[in-house]
């Protein structure tokens, strides 16, 4: 194609960068043939832009060095790296025109061999999402949606109403494209900082952790904006859980989707098929025991990936619904203190999200 005089624009770009990017076009394509994804879509300029560079990149303290980009670029480091341990580079340009890079980095280390799974409460945990909070531990912990995320997404959703009326191709929609794109941000950085500090304290907190596996086809097919960023937002958590248990030697069981989890009593197993959305709580008519609807579901799918390992479901607290002291807020808590070291802007948005995080853990369980 870089012999044909309209694409002559291709050579201006690092030969290997667009051998990547036929890679992945290749890989999207295969994918869709194999049935395993969508019909690869096409990547707006507006969006997010990346592209791979392999090998013949350097960089030092504060300067970056890519092919065809002449004499370097200014960088500020998050972390260091000695050239050696790096594969691979990514450029990502965000949709508000940030401009990042991140690396492959071989660290030498080898993958730390799991832990045991057992069926020790104080060790496995299930976890529950949802809409009402963020997630529900079989433990009894409620970790709560921190309340300025939600005043940014109706922020959002009445931005992305402001771009919708602007005329296609104007100048006004693009002013009103990147605001929109803006607020995304407002709403991401800070949920993403969120997510993971709590994936980050249930994976040093726990051996083992069950998960349902989600149900994303369909959930993209829902329309509601909070339900659309929950549900991104929970398979990012999952996402967190997996790959940080995975450099910890914990252990993820995913036990497929559980579509009667919270229907379920998690002591004698009787299935409450009357039970509807708004009921938090309800009482088992076979065994008597007053089920919160949440931590009920939580214990259900703890135990459901016990028994797929081979193991009892645990006997402990059955029915028993208390606050328990509450080590993953003491957790957090810790962190907080050392996030606020290091940066400075969204410290007191977050001050304000562990204090909520506090009194929605433990403290709204009857
Ligand atoms: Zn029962």
């Amino acid at each position: 194609m870089k012999q044909k005089e309209e694409f002559k624009w291709l050579k201006e770009a690092n030969s290997q960068s667009l051998q990547q990017t036929l890679m992945d076009l290749d890989k999207a394509f295969k994918a869709f043939f194999k049935k395993t994804s969508k019909y690869p879509r096409y990547k707006k300029k507006s969006n997010r832009q990346s592209f791979r560079i392999p090998q013949f990149f350097n960089f030092d303290d504060s300067i970056l060095y890519l092919p065809k980009m002449g004499k370097g670029i200014k960088m500020e480091n998050h972390r260091v790296f000695t050239r050696d341990n790096v594969k691979q580079l990514t450029v990502t340009k965000t949709p508000t025109g940030k401009y990042f890079v991140s690396l492959v980095v071989d660290d030498r280390k080898d993958v730390p061999k799991k832990v045991q799974i057992t069926n020790d409460p104080d060790k496995t945990i299930g976890i529950d999402v949802g809409l009402k909070d963020f997630a529900v531990l079989s433990n009894g912990i409620k970790i709560g949606n921190p309340k300025y995320l939600q005043r940014s997404e109706k922020l959002l959703k009445s931005r992305q109403r402001m771009l919708s009326r602007k005329k296609l191709g104007s100048n006004n929609r693009d002013k009103a494209r990147l605001m929109v794109a803006k607020t995304h941000e407002r709403v991401t950085n800070p949920r993403n900082d969120f997510i993971h500090k709590v994936s980050t304290a249930i994976t040093k907190r726990f051996d083992t952790i069950v998960i349902e596996t989600l149900n994303i086809r369909g959930m993209e097919s829902n329309h509601s904006l909070a339900k659309s960023i929950s549900s991104a937002s929970w398979s990012r958590f999952f996402g967190f859980l997996k790959y940080k248990s995975e450099n910890q030697g914990k252990n993820v069981i995913e036990i497929g989707t559980f579509e009667k989890s919270s229907k379920t009593c998690s002591v004698c197993g009787h299935v409450n098929k009357s039970l509807t959305l708004n009921q938090r709580e309800w009482e088992c008519t076979d065994c008597n025991t007053l089920l919160n609807r949440d931590i009920n579901a939580a214990i259900n799918v703890r135990d459901l990936g016990l028994k797929q390992m081979g193991l009892d479901p645990i006997p402990s607290d059955r029915g028993e619904y208390k606050p328990v002291e509450n080590p993953l807020t003491a957790e957090l808590a810790k962190m907080r203190i050392r996030a606020g070291s290091t940066s400075h802007g969204p410290e007191k948005q977050e001050l304000y999200a562990m204090r909520k995080l506090k009194l929605s853990t433990g403290a709204g369980i009857s």
